[in-house]
């Protein structure tokens, strides 16, 4: 009964708006049931069947015509099995019809989606003939177990989108748009294009392979960068300096940044934040986040760059970027580096911009220093006099935030002494951070033009 392999692999079947495909996000029109009601079963629906007058040069166009009358009536037309000649091409000469209800209803068991639930067995049963080259229709069987639907979005047949709606969905597709934006504006501006936000999806995904074409994911992005003219610098394997576009290499960096951040740097040059997220996304590299602030204490992006290690060389090679756009446009380095506490960055950094000074970023030890926290806290019977480690992250901020000498040194004797019994977390805040409190201490920090960003 459900014989579509023949057609849906044949080409001259790849034909608009008559792929069969499951119905994603549309429910079945409520006016329906699941067909188990015998009311229905014995009071047969007023559906009227396609004229059989008619003749027609292709059976595209007989499908198209028998589904225009079927979309007034209210019922959908799909094929169940398709016969070809032995001789020959072995020419298609006849194509047995159904109602996409028709068909067995599906074993709710096995846990089927919903669309499962369309199928009732609808008994309305057409054969499609070829006759001297002419095709014409036959009604086997007039009758349909249910009622007219009220949506004929639940009907993938119905479901269309021409040549003219298929270059807008692709056209909206190259811009960040969201497919379920892309489907309103095609439904508020050709709603006679009956679709969905899935045949959107796919035609997104189409038009993404298509433009793969012969390129891997990360050759593609780079004809993307060279044709919209994003500046980018890629690092190849075998070529450790500047790639020769020479792309079957490996990439093992790309740096990238667009005019836009170029231009917010150029007139705020001083503070430069490096981050480095080592989460995955979907090149599975580190990606490192140059970001800037601004005089009203905003932050911008400055650039990205993929790397696929985490090693000072790799960092080296990163920031040396940016030290190429800045002497590439005569501009000075930054004076105050923000980084977290990693060595391979924090000397990447001394090696390509020696005179800055770097900060830690507090945010960044605040995360570790609770983490440690929480690893290593003690418990013990004095837990009524509420310490805490959120309590202790208030006091250890209160160590960062001091103004002054004199402050920090009380504040860091508080601390010490409120939890001397957090030996282990003592010790590694003494061995970890105090040796580098000029670059985290506000009365440190301060000194070096920040602009409050930390
Ligand atoms: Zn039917």
């Amino acid at each position: 009964m459900e014989n579509f392999g023949e057609l849906s692999e044949s080409s001259a079947w790849a034909w608009e708006g008559f792929s069969d495909a499951g119905i994603d996000e549309f429910e079945l029109d409520s006016g329906t049931n699941n067909g188990s009601n015998a009311a229905t079963e014995s009071a047969p629906m007023n559906l009227e069947p396609p004229p059989e007058t008619e003749y027609y040069d292709t059976y595209q166009q007989l499908l198209v015509a028998v589904n225009n009358w079927a979309l007034k009536q209210g019922y959908a037309i799909t094929s169940k099995r398709t016969l070809k000649s032995k001789r020959g091409k072995g020419e298609l000469y006849k194509i047995y019809l159904q109602c996409d209800r028709g068909g067995r209803q599906k074993d709710r068991s096995n846990g089927i989606r919903s669309c499962a639930s369309r199928r009732i067995d609808c008994p309305f049963d057409a054969v499609a003939k070829k006759d001297a080259d002419l095709w014409s229709l036959k009604i086997r069987d007039p009758e349909h177990n249910h009622p007219p639907f009220l949506s004929a979005l639940a009907h993938p047949v119905h479901r269309k989108m021409d040549k003219e709606t298929r270059n807008e969905v692709r056209n909206l597709s190259r811009q960040p748009i969201k497919p379920r934006e892309i489907t309103a504006y095609i439904r508020l501006n050709a709603p006679d294009q009956r679709l969905t936000r899935r045949d959107v999806y796919n035609e997104r995904v189409r038009l993404r392979r298509e433009q793969l074409g012969k390129y891997t994911p990360t050759q593609a992005l780079l004809h993307e960068f060279q044709r919209r003219g994003i500046t980018h610098t890629p690092l190849f394997e075998t070529s450790p300096t500047v790639g020769e576009q020479n792309i079957d290499q490996r990439l093992c960096g790309l740096f990238f940044t667009f005019p836009w951040c170029e231009k917010m740097w150029a007139s705020h040059p001083e503070v430069l934040l490096i981050d480095a997220t080592y989460k995955t996304n979907r090149f599975r590299m580190p990606l490192v986040q140059f970001t800037g602030v601004s005089n009203l204490h905003t932050n911008f992006n400055i650039g990205f760059c993929f790397i696929n290690s985490e090693d000072e060389n790799a960092y080296v090679w990163t920031i040396q970027r940016l030290s190429d756009l800045i002497s590439a446009r005569g501009g000075q380095p930054p004076q105050v580096i923000v980084t977290d506490n990693e060595d391979g960055l924090k000397n990447a950094c001394d090696t390509v911009f020696p005179d800055a000074q770097q900060i830690l970023c507090t945010w960044h030890i605040d995360k570790n220093v609770l983490g440690r926290a929480r690893k290593t806290w003690i418990t013990n019977d004095s837990e009524e006099d509420g310490k805490t480690a959120q309590e202790f992250m208030g006091h250890w901020r209160n160590v960062a935030r001091s103004k002054t000498l004199v402050e920090f040194r009380d504040n860091w004797a508080i601390l010490e002494g409120q939890y001397a019994e957090q030996v282990e977390l003592i010790n590694y805040l003494k061995a970890e951070y105090l040796p580098l409190r000029h670059q985290w201490v506000d009365f440190w920090a301060d000194q070096a033009m920040n602009y409050g960003t930390r």
